[in-house]
């Protein structure tokens, strides 16, 4: 069975959210070959019992009330409610040091695209820098120091967005 699409998250299995492995989904009880391994916010406990099929189709939200990203900074971004839902209840979440959050560019949700690598850093153009550097509370010397230090999948944390409308890439950064 292929894995559902997801516009937000187009390749949740290379971004790890998603993996191969067998387990039982505990919201349509379906003995499966791919478990969602990423955040899960409710009063279940969710953590790696989820199929990719059930928040594809809204079955986890509905059953579980669960939510896979933050949802106010998408409200105070002015993102449509129907997009909301779809990001933060019908989208697979990002292993993250603190709250997954969805980046905007111009009002529109950005597609996750998954850990920063550091050549992605290196290559941003001057506007996406100076937007990361702002939102990072970075000066030049923070972000060289940065470059120097940076590893995927360590501390600090850059999460890598593109804009699907203009491919203005946003990045997000977070302490451990
Ligand atoms: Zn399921
Ligand atoms: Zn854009």
């Amino acid at each position: 069975m292929d894995l559902p699409s997801f516009r937000f998250h187009p390749d949740p299995l290379r971004t790890g959210a998603i993996v191969k492995q067998a387990g039982r989904c505990v919201c349509c009880n379906q003995q499966v070959d791919y478990m969602y391994v990423g955040p899960a916010a409710s009063i279940h406990d969710l953590a790696e019992k989820l199929c990719p099929w059930c928040i594809a189709n809204g079955a986890a939200a509905e059953k579980f009330d669960v939510e896979f990203s933050e949802r106010q900074p998408l409200v105070e971004a002015g993102v449509a409610p129907d997009v909301i839902d779809e990001i933060v209840g019908r989208t697979p979440g990002y292993i993250c040091w603190q709250h997954p959050t969805w980046e905007v560019h111009q009002g529109k949700p950005c597609q996750f695209i998954g850990d920063a690598t550091g050549k992605a850093l290196r290559q941003m153009s001057k506007e996406e820098l100076a937007a990361f550097m702002e939102s990072a509370r970075l000066d030049r010397d923070d972000f060289e120091e940065l470059l120097g230090i940076y590893r995927p999948n360590s501390n600090p944390g850059v999460y890598h967005f593109r804009c699907p409308e203009t491919g203005f890439n946003r990045f997000r950064m977070e302490y451990a």
